[in-house]
């Protein structure tokens, strides 16, 4: 054959589109790069408020996480199943702040959001406010294949459950003593006045982490991202933060790349900071890293919001970033070659 011939090749095969004819076909698939990237929460953590078991419980469920979403991935599954897998062991455990182990309301209660997206079509479902869903996940997943909506809040997600077939569970499920106590801490601080979320800006002491999150990129090309969280500990009833926001703290789209979000959502929210990443892709051709490092490190920054979360990223080549501006995140990764990562703490 011509050398011009393999030049052809190789100068053609970037310019296919992930969601043109190459995605889904037997052919492309087998060449597909397959990659999952999670995390369970940014905040202030520091190896020494960390008991070694506590640690090992940590990277063990960050594990089996990964290996949930990563084993549907590598039998050919979806990436939106190996989101909704990842997430749900996530959701399971008490040790993080989303499904069972959420924080508390100022009034005592569990409410929780989620969101999950398919990058290939821009289709989204999510939750917000559930205070009986065992996977918020799942159900925003509902959402987005049976009804025509995107976000669906409180009482009607829940009746919409039920008619889903899903069950409700009571609120003693979601109850856990560490998260009551985090309450209980915050509400002596403010001496017990009405919830001054605004003031927990300043600083994450008050922000129970723990928000789970989840962005896969599956044989066909195809990219899915998802989050789900209780909140923050001691926000008023009703406030819904950034995670169950399409473009704030989830986003997906084959073109540019998944993401998921954790941290104080009234920033997260105001900066539209995960459209804002595929944007600065989309339309000025940055590279992931570049795009996720200036929103963090430099733009939720300089708006305030130094301490005060992170992201992890996924783009179509499967090149993986997690960043965060707190002194840890919970985080798991498996690149395109296998290899898995398990990381706790900045520096790691
Ligand atoms: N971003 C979540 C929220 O504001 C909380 C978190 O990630 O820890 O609801």
């Amino acid at each position: 054959m011509h050398k011009w011939v393999y030049w052809l090749a190789w100068s053609i095969v970037p310019i296919v589109p992930a969601t043109g004819w190459a995605a889904g076909t037997p052919a492309a698939a087998s060449r597909q790069p397959i990659a999952i990237v999670i995390h369970g929460g940014a905040g202030t953590l520091s190896p020494k408020d960390m008991t070694p078991g506590l640690e090992m419980e940590y990277r063990f469920v960050l594990r089996k996480s990964l290996d949930a979403g990563y084993g549907i991935l590598k039998k050919g599954g979806t990436s939106l199943n190996a989101v909704q897998a990842a997430i749900e062991v996530m959701e399971d455990s008490p040790l993080f702040n989303a499904g069972r182990g959420s924080v508390f309301t100022h009034d005592g209660k569990n409410e929780m959001d989620a969101a999950i997206m398919d990058g290939s079509n821009l289709e989204a479902g999510a939750v917000a406010d559930v205070q009986h869903i065992k996977n918020p996940i799942a159900l925003a997943r509902l959402v987005m294949e049976k009804t025509s909506h995107v976000l669906l809040v409180g009482d009607g997600a829940e009746k919409f459950a039920l008619s889903q077939g899903m069950p409700l569970m009571p609120a003693s499920y979601f109850y856990t003593k560490q998260r009551w106590e985090e309450l209980q801490r915050a509400l002596k601080k403010e001496g017990n006045q009405a919830a001054a979320v605004r003031e927990q800006y300043p600083g994450t002491q008050a922000h129970g982490f723990g928000t789970v999150g989840a962005v896969a990129l599956d044989r066909y090309g195809n990219i899915a991202a998802g989050t789900s969280t209780g909140g923050l500990t001691n926000k008023l009833d009703g406030r819904v933060g950034d995670s169950p926001i399409v473009g704030d703290g989830t986003y997906a789209n084959n073109l540019t790349c998944g993401e998921s979000g954790t941290g104080i959502g009234e920033y997260f929210m105001r900066l539209n900071l995960a459209k804002d990443v595929s944007d600065l892709m989309e339309y000025k051709g940055w590279p992931l890293k570049k795009a996720v490092d200036y929103e963090i490190y430099d733009k939720l920054v300089k708006f305030g919001g130094k301490n005060s979360g992170g992201l992890i990223a996924l783009d179509r080549k499967g090149d993986i970033v997690t960043a965060f501006n707190t002194s840890g995140m919970y985080r798991g990764w498996v690149d395109t070659r296998g290899h898995v990562f398990v990381k706790i703490f900045k520096g790691e």
